[in-house]
């Protein structure tokens, strides 16, 4: 259930569904994404689908995930990247896995702990963790390369736009009820949005549990 031909399986249902990044399916392919979920619910860890982590928070659907790093990536593996929304560390470990230098933000404290002992666990060790509402970013690590956030605002957070390098990219989930992929893009003379995917994410909350 659990094996390397399940993987495959999910890997060419991503490629079916349009996602044609070789590093994004190569890193995904390679992620052992049940041991990011409990055990009881291991079984169904590489189908297509969203899957409750505790704490009323969900792991990410695997074509979310691909769909959104694509969209980071698209002009080259950026170097740093700002993470709102640990969770349960599946999408952190996507980027560590790409190369990439993550600072991630999560507002819950025990799927925080739980998120950096599996990281560790499985050698993805060299992440930066913050506990904090991410609404603010992370002004003493700014600028950065690229910014994700996997919980969705209504707006794009201010804070957000300023911490973003000239050139840099972010992928965030915008809405209340109906939601959609927003890709921001920092030039020298301002900001340029496109939108994509209508998605489902968990609301983005302020304050710290
Ligand atoms: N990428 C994660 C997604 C988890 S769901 C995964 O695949 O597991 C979204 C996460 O964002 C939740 O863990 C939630 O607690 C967190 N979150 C929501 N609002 C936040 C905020 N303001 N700051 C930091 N984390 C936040």
């Amino acid at each position: 259930m659990t094996s390397l031909r399940t993987r495959h399986r999910l890997i060419r249902r991503l490629r079916e569904q349009g996602i044609s990044d070789p590093q994004v399916l190569s890193v995904m392919e390679q992620i052992p994404r049940h041991i990011f979920v409990e055990e009881a619910l291991a079984h169904r860890s590489y189908e297509d689908i969203a899957l409750p982590i505790g704490h009323g928070q969900t792991i990410s659907q695997p074509y979310i995930v691909a769909r959104m790093t694509e969209l980071l990536i698209a002009d080259g593996v950026p170097h740093t990247v700002l993470e709102i929304g640990t969770g349960c560390g599946y999408q952190t470990a996507v980027l560590v896995a790409l190369g990439c230098q993550v600072y991630s933000i999560e507002r819950i404290r025990p799927l925080q702990l739980e998120a950096i002992e599996r990281l560790n666990t499985l050698h993805f060790d060299r992440v930066n963790f913050r506990y904090a509402d991410g609404a603010v970013g992370w002004p003493e690590r700014a600028p950065f390369d690229a910014i994700i956030t996997t919980a969705a605002p209504s707006q794009v957070p201010q804070a957000l736009v300023n911490e973003l390098a000239v050139g840099g990219r972010m992928v965030i989930p915008l809405g209340l009820d109906e939601q959609q992929l927003c890709l921001i893009r920092r030039t020298t003379t301002g900001i340029e949005q496109q939108m994509f995917d209508a998605v489902i994410f968990v609301p983005m909350l302020s304050g710290i549990r």
